[in-house]
């Protein structure tokens, strides 16, 4: 079993008691942490030493939303007039995107996405997936991105009936068993669900069964802009949690995404089936829609997180993106700050610790060891009144040196050594001029 020391770091160890250590050291065997504090000199032999030189040391980052097919729409100018709508963006962009990729692109767009995450601290990624072209086996083409990359991920498949009826369902049940019966627990499995409005009954009734009967939780777009309401409304008279709890969606193992428009008698609801809620404010912000109620949504008592939906793979931005969001939409300098920073660092590591055996988030023995080492020295004091200041006005900013996920090093320096960056970038660069033609 592999074993490794970091020594001499401010350890930023986010446990009950927001401990703050300086000079601290962790021990990790396999990918597990052992011990955290100050560990005397030769109290271990291990096979490696980090030397964190006075640096902050945290747990690693987890990302509740993305959208991991998302990668080559970099630059990319859909064809025809500008989108005037979110359903317009939908139809001329993401929709034609994810059906112009093929298997060997998603494995590709997934690899260099993760490869970001890493560089940018982040060790697990909750991912809600799409390629109609090739649905059958795509979740494994997005495994093998995160196993050559090393970090965690929790995979679902966004069933839609927008191709053809319930596109997406076989995909969801074979990688949920195939998550159950597995040894490791460095993947994991949700229900994917497009959103109510590409959804019919037929279709839902189907997903319900199956996911309920697996009780892998569910993981969909809600009340994203207002057409998601207003169609749910006038096709069936409801508005959209009734619709869920009509099919029994709702749960302590379900992630709603976005939530914008959700009515406050819909707010309790999500509380009352103990379900989660994850607001993507950058992504928000870039298709011309409201701002959610986070700050409503936490008085409800909501479990809220925050992901990236494909914008990026950086997570300190997006909860700085929300409290920026936030203080503008009250127009009020004194909400969001501690709200925004909370939501990233504790409601996603709880969101992440009910889908995945293993818990992780904390600088504690018995921990997943998924370790950040910011290239990040404080110039003034750093401490627990003052850690939030830091993570939202210089962390931001800051590159990551080194990324510890599962116990293993797998970004020093800012670089991923076990993979040839400067290889995969030039096939990325090669495959999508392709893929750019197959969208008409
Ligand atoms: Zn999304």
């Amino acid at each position: 079993m592999s074993s490794l020391l970091i020594t001499n770091g401010h350890l930023v160890t986010l446990d009950e008691d927001d401990r703050f250590i300086e000079g601290g050291s962790i021990y990790v065997e396999g990918n597990k942490i052992v011990e955290v504090g100050e560990i005397a000199p030769g109290t271990y032999t291990p096979d490696r030493t980090i030397d964190a030189r006075g640096s902050l040391v945290m747990p690693g980052l987890i990302n509740t939303h993305h959208h991991l097919y998302s990668t080559f729409a970099r630059g990319f100018t859909p064809p025809g007039p500008p989108a005037q709508s979110f359903e317009d963006n939908l139809k001329n962009l993401w929709w034609k995107l994810d059906s112009a990729l093929d298997s060997e692109d998603v494995y590709y767009s997934a690899l260099l996405a993760i490869m970001h995450a890493a560089r940018a601290g982040c060790t697990t990624i909750i991912d809600h997936h799409a390629s109609p072209s090739c649905w059958d086996g795509s979740l494994d083409q997005v495994e093998r991105a995160f196993r050559d990359v090393g970090l965690s991920g929790c995979l679902s498949y966004e069933v839609s009936d927008r191709n053809h009826d319930g596109e997406g369902i076989e995909e969801n049940e074979r990688y949920i068993r195939k998550c159950r019966d597995a040894d490791d627990g460095q993947m994991a499995a949700m229900f994917g669900l497009h959103a109510l409005m590409t959804l019919g009954t037929k279709t839902l009734d189907r997903c319900a069964d199956i996911g309920n009967s697996l009780e892998s939780g569910f993981h969909v777009h809600a009340a994203e802009d207002e057409i998601d309401v207003k169609l749910t409304m006038d096709r069936y008279g409801r508005r959209i949690m009734d619709r869920f709890l009509d099919f029994a969606i709702p749960g302590p193992k379900t992630i709603f995404v976005h939530g914008i428009h959700f009515a406050s008698r819909e707010l309790d609801l999500l509380r009352s089936t103990d379900s989660m809620l994850v607001n993507a404010p950058e992504s928000n912000m870039n298709n011309g829609l409201s701002v959610a109620p986070i700050l409503d949504m936490l008085k409800h008592g909501v479990t809220v997180g925050v992901g990236t939906d494909g914008m990026s793979s950086h997570l300190i931005s997006q909860a700085r993106a929300m409290y920026l969001h936030q203080r503008t939409y009250h127009r009020d300098p004194t909400v969001a700050f501690v709200e925004a920073c909370e939501i990233l660092l504790k409601n996603n590591r709880s969101i992440c610790n009910r889908l995945f055996r293993e818990p992780r988030g904390v600088l504690a023995a018995g921990q997943l060891a998924d370790i950040i080492i910011p290239e990040y020295v404080p110039f003034t004091p750093l401490n627990a009144a003052s850690f939030y200041g830091h993570l939202l006005f210089g962390l931001s900013f800051s590159r990551v040196r080194t990324t510890i996920a599962r116990g293993q090093v797998i970004v020093e320096d800012g670089h991923l050594p076990h993979l040839d960056e400067d290889a995969i970038r030039t096939h990325c660069a090669e495959r999508a001029p392709a893929i750019w033609a197959r969208i008409t």
